[in-house]
C-alpha cells in the first residue's frame, strides 16, 4: 500500500507547499537526519527533509560535485540545478548539519549556485560527546533558533516549542509502533514500505503523516499476513538508501531473508532513540547530540562507539542471523568502517557478515542477487533449514 501511494502522496505534498508559499509560507529544506525539526515548525516554517527519488539526476550533479564522491551528494546537487527542480524553486533556506563532510560540500556548492540562504550546524563528531561537545552543540542549536526566528519574523514561544515537541514525539512514537507491529507480523508491509513511511515522515505535514499512518494501520492490519515464511533474519546496515541500493530491500525478501532491522539514516537511525525530554533549545540539542550516531562521527574506543553498540544490541534483542554491510560507491565515512564493523560485532555474537559495495548501475542486480541468495542460503542451512 504504501509504495503504491508513495508518489502520489509527495505530489499532493509539493502542490500543497506551493501553494502554502504563496500564501506567505517559508520553507527550510535539510539535509542529514539529525536537523532539529521541532524548532523549525514552532515557529511556523515548513521543515522538509530533501531526498530524490530519480537517480537519473546524478549526472547533472557531477558537474559541480566531484564525480568520486557519493552518490547522494551528486543526485542531490543534480536535482537542484535541474530546471523542474521542485527543491529549487521551493526551498527558501537550507540547512543541514555537518556530520559528513560530503553534507557540507553540498550544502557549499549549493549556496553558490541556488545563492539560496544556507544554515549549516556544526555537529560535533567525536564520540561519545563530552559536557563541552553537548555545549557546543547547545551553542549551535542557539544560533539556528535565532536565524529561523529571522527568517519566520517570529519570537519562539515556549507553548509552540512543546508542542512541536510534542508532535513530533508522537510521530517518533507512531514509526516505532509501525516498526514492532511489522516485526511482530501483525501489518502487512515490507521493511521498503517501513523506509517509505519514515521518508513520509519527514515530508508530509506531521498531522498529515499521523494520519496516513492510521490509514495504513487499518488497511495492512487487515489484510491478510503470511506469517513465519522468511526465516532468515537480516539488519542492512551502511549508507543512506537511495533508488540505486533500494534493490537490496527487495533482493533480501525475494531470496527469503526478512529484514529485521537496519540502522541506515533512511530508516531506523532517522528517529530511533531521539527523545526531546525538556521543553528547551538544551533538551534538543541534547536529544539529537546523543541519538544513534552517522559512520561519519569518530570514536576512538570501539567499546563506547554508540553505533557500534546499537547494532549489538540490536542484533541480540531480535537474535540477528545476518548483516548486509552495503556502502554506495565513494561512501568513505562507512567504507572505511566495514572491516572494524565485522571484526567487532563477531566478537560479540557469531553473525554471518555480507559487505557490498555498491555500484549505481542496474547492471549490478543479478550479481546481487547470486551473492544476497547464497548468502541467506548459508545462513538457512546452518539453521537447519
Ligand atoms: S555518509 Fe556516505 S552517503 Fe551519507 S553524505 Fe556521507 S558519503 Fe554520502
Amino acid at each position: 500500500m504504501v509504495e503504491k501511494i508513495f508518489f502520489d502522496l509527495i505530489k499532493q505534498r509539493e502542490d500543497e507547499i506551493k501553494s502554502l508559499r504563496k500564501k506567505g509560507r517559508k520553507v527550510i529544506g535539510y539535509l542529514c537526519s539529525r536537523f532539529p525539526v521541532e524548532l523549525a515548525y514552532a515557529l511556523d516554517l515548513i521543515p522538509i527533509r530533501v531526498f530524490v527519488t530519480d537517480s537519473s539526476y546524478e549526472s547533472l550533479g557531477t558537474v559541480f560535485i566531484w564525480e568520486r564522491m557519493c552518490p547522494y551528494a551528486k543526485l542531490i546537487t543534480g536535482n537542484f540545478l535541474a530546471e523542474d527542480s521542485f527543491y529549487s524553486q521551493n526551498i527558501d533556506v537550507l540547512s543541514g548539519t555537518v556530520i559528513c563532510q560530503v553534507v557540507h560540500r553540498m550544502l557549499d556548492v549549493l549556496s553558490a549556485y541556488t545563492k539560496k540562504p544556507t544554515l549549516m550546524l556544526i555537529y560535533p563528531l567525536l564520540r561519545p560527546p563530552e559536557k563541552d561537545q553537548l555545549e557546543l552543540f547547545t551553542s549551535e542549536v542557539q544560533w539556528l533558533k535565532k536565524e529561523l526566528e529571522k527568517l519566520s519574523q517570529t519570537h519562539l514561544t515556549e507553548q509552540k516549542l512543546k508542542e512541536a515537541i510534542e508532535l513530533y514525539d508522537k510521530v517518533r512514537k507512531e514509526l516505532i509502533d509501525v516498526y514492532e507491529s511489522y516485526l511482530e507480523e501483525r501489518l502487512n508491509i515490507t521493511y521498503k514500505d517501513f523506509i517509505k513511511l519514515v521518508l513520509l515522515s519527514q515530508f508530509l505535514d506531521p498531522f498529515e503523516f499521523l494520519n496516513f499512518v492510521k490509514e495504513v494501520k487499518k488497511e495492512a492490519g487487515s489484510s491478510s499476513i503470511k506469517k513465519g515464511d522468511n526465516k532468515v533474519k537480516i539488519l542492512i546496515s551502511g549508507s543512506i538508501i537511495l533508488p540505486e541500493n533500494e534493490v537490496i530491500l527487495d533482493l533480501v525478501e525475494k531470496c527469503g531473508g526478512k529484514i529485521v532491522a537496519d540502522d541506515t539514516c533512511s530508516g531506523l537511525r532517522s528517529f530511533y532513540g531521539i527523545e526531546v525530554k525538556e521543553v528547551s533549545i538544551s533538551a534538543i540539542a541534547k536529544a539529537y547530540l546523543h541519538a544513534i550516531p552517522c559512520g561519519a562521527t569518530q570514536c576512538l574506543d570501539l567499546g563506547k562507539d554508540e553505533r557500534l553498540n546499537f547494532l549489538t544490541d540490536i542484533i541480540k534483542k531480535y537474535d540477528i542471523h545476518g548483516v548486509i554491510y552495503q556502502t554506495l560507491r565513494y561512501c568513505d565515512p562507512f567504507s572505511f568502517k566495514v572491516n572494524e564493523t565485522q571484526k567487532f560485532l563477531q566478537k560479540v555474537k557469531s553473525v554471518a557478515f555480507l559487505p557490498i559495495h555498491m555500484d549505481v548501475s542496474s547492471s549490478e542486480i543479478q550479481r546481487l542477487q547470486t551473492r544476497i541468495e547464497a548468502f541467506i542460503e548459508s545462513i538457512s542451512f546452518k539453521l537447519g533449514g
